[in-house]
């Protein structure tokens, strides 16, 4: 089985990848490996692909929280109300009740309060 695949050092693995689906980068990993699934650093948050939302990693919201400290990671926006992919997220689907979103919203934030991740 292994000696169908001509074996790569990962160096020459890495130049057959294409560019990252999370932060545009080519020639460097996957899309399931990037960093920024795990950790995107501060001030980087603008490298995130349009498929992808910043959001805290505590408590899941979007943008997190400015002015506080916080950290980020990058998701794929992934609505399971539309099936939709690449658009936006549960919490902002615009076709959530207003309400029902201000709720999801303000039980993700007292989660977070409470030191409770996702
Ligand atoms: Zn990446
Ligand atoms: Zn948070
Ligand atoms: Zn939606």
């Amino acid at each position: 089985m292994e000696d169908a695949m001509p074996k790569l050092t990962p160096a020459e693995r890495k130049l057959g990848l294409g560019p990252c689906e999370v932060c545009g980068k080519e020639k460097d990993h996957t899309t399931d490996e990037c960093p920024y699934l795990e950790i995107i650093p501060k001030g980087e948050e603008g490298n995130v692909c349009e498929m992808y939302a910043v959001v805290c990693k505590g408590c899941g919201l979007e943008g997190g929280h400015p002015g506080k400290s916080w950290t980020g990671c990058a998701v794929l926006k992934y609505c399971s109300r539309c099936f939709v992919v690449g658009d936006h997220l549960y919490a902002n689907c615009p076709n959530l009740e207003p309400e029902k979103r201000e709720r999801l919203r303000q039980i993700k934030v007292k989660h977070h309060r409470l030191g409770i991740n996702f």
